[in-house]
């Protein structure tokens, strides 16, 4: 600029220097730049009237330059004050001789508008020594508009931050400097005209645990991910107290490339909102008497916890925790009492557990453990014992010590190909609490999943054995037992099958294991009894005056009035002789209860009924019962004779049994006899009594009939 106001003058100088005629004449390049520039170029005399003005003044003017020459300002209606201030001014700076910049503002002729020029107003002498300035004025009117509205602006700015209930922030994220309002500094608690001026100084007073969530939030506004930042989060006034807020901001002012260079935004305090938030979260996820989460924030944490347990491939334990003795406290002492109690359960137990693991009341005396994160369920064990262990220190409570201990069930997650939800498994630990209560209480008892599958199919089977009997779906097989050598017909031994409807026939070893140690053996054992009793008349119609045997279980025998049920039995079949009938027991079942077993037995064969100790060989025989047992018939088990003619262990099994029974004065019986090579066999042995496939198969009693008619002829 200064180097063309330079040479402007020099062109002026030589202008009025050579003769002016020649210059307009010509309509010189001088003459286009002065009337070409759109800023106003007047050239002024020593009293600061115009020497020369270009197009652009003239018309400002709303003249003609040749018009405004000699003239001064006030002439073309610039108001006098303004004119005056012109003069002086041109004429100071001529007397100066200095260059100078002067805002200044003129009245736009056409328009009547006032106008803002910046001035650049520079004196020199003319040719003959004349004082003379050279003035070239632009328009900066709109500059000044614009800079007003941005003053404007951040008035009303000050204004609304200084009356807002937010605490309003502005940040200059270019410096990192911030301005905040006063309600700012009111809601955090600042000392008395404390400033806070970088942002650096509001990230401190963040909740530690928040900040940095708060500073990713901020930066996905500031990397364009997000449109706008809004947070809620703790902050820590100045006084240390903890606050929550509610934190909103935009970026409004950009660089040209987008970057952002100003944030402003405001928080308000919502600690109230929040508090008031927070409890009711608490009232729906805690217990209100121990504080513990409840059955809804646990069932939650259980969710965690699998999930957990599948990502990092670890274990969970649930615990069922039950416990023994707590009603009667709570009934003779009352409530308030037992709720001391279980508070102090609760803090037993919760001290015992490892950070991170969950303790939560179901209800009542009820609680339940989530023992995440496992590396293998053996590590719950230890924790199993430090909670029963801390059960062992009494409470008092008024003067009065009492004491409770707690059953507790566990179980597992993950189970072997299993695929297993909370429910189940809460399910689970709470059978196993039922269990840990059964065995004695104040232990715990871990879930057998194995085990409980076992249970509910034998559940199952209970019933439909029930349903079966009621519906008299039983049915008894005969298979001959019989002298081999003089093939006469001795017996049959009345084996039970299961006949459904339109099914094949079930067998005694594919059912009985299911209901042996159930009520409904006994009910079963009876119809067999009542059944064979039945058959036993109908033998002895059709000239077959054998005897029947029949089967009884341990559990029967020893049911505590098995004699007195069979007297009862018999009087119902007055026709049936009793000593045609034939008890046959286990070894084993004898043994279980050895006195008990003698004391039945005698009783019944005082009724004259028989006895014989089925499946010989296969139990623990001992000498010394089987003396005192009051049997008449070992039956030699099947497996021994299978074999005796390759085996000459089972031949000399055999030989001892058969040599035992004589000694003892029993009679002896082998089962399984398969084929006639048995029978010579057998009876080279001294064993003359046989039951087996290769005699007769056990048959129902129409065919059982026929085939004794038949082995009578044959015989
Ligand atoms: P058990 O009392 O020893 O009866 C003999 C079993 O051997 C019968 O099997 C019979 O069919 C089978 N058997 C007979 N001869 C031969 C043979 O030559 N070769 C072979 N391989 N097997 C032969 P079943 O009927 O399946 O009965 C099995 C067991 O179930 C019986 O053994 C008995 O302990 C029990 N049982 C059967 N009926 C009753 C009952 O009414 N009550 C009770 N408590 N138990 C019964
Ligand atoms: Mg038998
Ligand atoms: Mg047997």
């Amino acid at each position: 600029m200064q180097s063309f106001i330079e040479k402007i003058i020099i062109l002026l100088s030589r202008k009025k220097h050579t003769a002016l005629e020649k210059l307009q004449d010509n309509q010189s390049l001088i003459d286009t730049v002065i009337h070409e520039i759109p800023s106003f170029l007047v050239l002024k005399d020593e009293n600061g009237d115009f020497l020369l003005c270009n197009r652009a003044v003239a018309e400002f003017y709303g003249t003609k330059p040749e018009a405004m020459v000699g003239k001064h300002d006030d002439d073309f209606g610039v108001p006098k004050e303004i004119a005056d201030n012109f003069r002086n001014n041109v004429l100071s700076i001529m007397k100066k001789g200095q260059t100078s910049i002067v805002m200044e503002e003129s009245r736009d002729a056409n328009t009547g508008e006032i106008r803002h020029f910046r001035s650049i107003k520079k004196p020199f002498k003319d040719a003959n020594g004349k004082n003379r300035i050279l003035v070239i004025a632009t328009d900066i009117t709109d500059v000044i508009e614009s800079q007003k509205q941005v003053v404007k602006s951040e008035n009303l700015l000050k204004e609304v931050m200084s009356i807002a209930k937010e605490g309003i922030w502005d940040w200059n994220i270019a410096t990192g400097e911030v301005a905040n309002s006063p309600q700012w500094y009111t809601t955090l608690r600042a000392p008395t005209n404390h400033k806070c001026t970088y942002v650096e100084e509001f990230a401190a007073l963040l909740h530690p645990q928040d900040r940095q969530n708060v500073w990713s939030k901020i930066e996905t506004l500031l990397n364009g991910e997000a449109q706008s930042y809004f947070s809620e989060h703790r902050m820590i006034r100045f006084d240390g107290s903890e606050i929550w807020v509610q934190d909103r901001g935009k970026i409004i002012e950009r660089d040209s490339e987008g970057k952002p260079l100003r944030m402003v935004g405001a928080f308000t305090d919502i600690s109230e909102q929040k508090n008031h938030q927070n409890e009711l979260e608490h009232i729906a996820h805690y217990d209100a008497l121990t504080a513990l989460p409840n059955r809804v924030l646990y069932a939650d944490r259980l969710q965690q916890a699998l999930l957990q347990s599948k990502r990092r491939e670890t274990f969970v334990a649930i615990l069922y925790l039950d416990l023994d003795g707590f009603k009667p406290i709570n009934d003779a002492y009352g409530h308030d009492i037992g709720d001391i109690l279980l508070i102090d359960v609760s803090q037993r137990v919760l001290a015992r557990l490892r950070e991170g693991d969950t303790l939560s009341r179901l209800g009542g005396d009820e609680f339940s453990v989530i023992l995440a994160d496992l590396t293998s369920p053996t590590e719950a064990l230890p924790i199993l014992n430090r909670i029963l262990k801390s059960f062992e220190e009494p409470l008092i409570i008024n003067g009065t010590t009492h004491k409770v201990t707690a059953s507790v069930g566990v179980t597992f997650y993950p189970q072997k190909g299993e695929d297993i939800d909370g429910d189940l498994l809460i399910r689970q630990a709470d059978l196993a609490m039922y269990n840990a209560k059964q065995s004695g209480k104040n232990r715990y008892h871990i879930f057998d999943a194995l085990h409980d599958e076992t249970i509910r199919s034998k559940h199952k089977m209970v019933e439909k054995i029930k349903q079966a009997l009621a519906h008299d779906e039983f049915v008894l097989h005969f298979q001959p037992k019989i002298n081999m050598h003089t093939r006469e017909i001795l017996g049959a031994e009345a084996l039970i099958r299961w006949a459904q409807p339109n099914e094949k026939l079930i067998y005694p070893l594919d059912f009985l294991p299911f209901i042996e140690d159930e009520i409904i053996s006994i009910e079963l054992g009876e119809w067999v009894i009542h059944e064979a009793l039945s058959q036993l008349a109908l033998l002895e119609q059709h000239n077959l005056p054998i005897s029947v045997s029949v089967n009884v279980s341990a559990l029967q025998l020893l049911s505590g009035n098995f004699a007195q049920k069979l007297q009862t039995i018999l009087k119902k079949f007055p026709d049936a002789n009793p000593a045609r009938l034939e008890i046959e027991i286990l070894e084993t079942s004898a043994l279980e209860n050895l006195s008990a077993a003698i004391h039945v037995i005698q009783e019944c064969t005082s009724m004259g009924v028989q006895f014989s100790l089925d499946d010989f060989g296969t139990g623990y025989s001992s000498l010394s019962y089987l003396k005192r047992l009051p049997i008449s018939t070992l039956k030699i088990d099947q497996s021994f004779i299978k074999d005796i003619e390759d085996n000459p262990d089972d031949l000399i099994i055999v030989q001892g049994i058969i040599s035992l029974a004589t000694a003892f004065g029993k009679k002896v019986i082998a089962e399984g006899v398969e084929n006639e090579k048995l029978t010579s066999k057998l009876l080279t042995l001294g064993c003359q009594m046989g039951q087996g496939y290769g005699i007769g198969r056990p048959m129902p009693i129409e065919e059982f009939l026929e085939w004794a008619i038949q082995w009578t002829n044959h015989n």
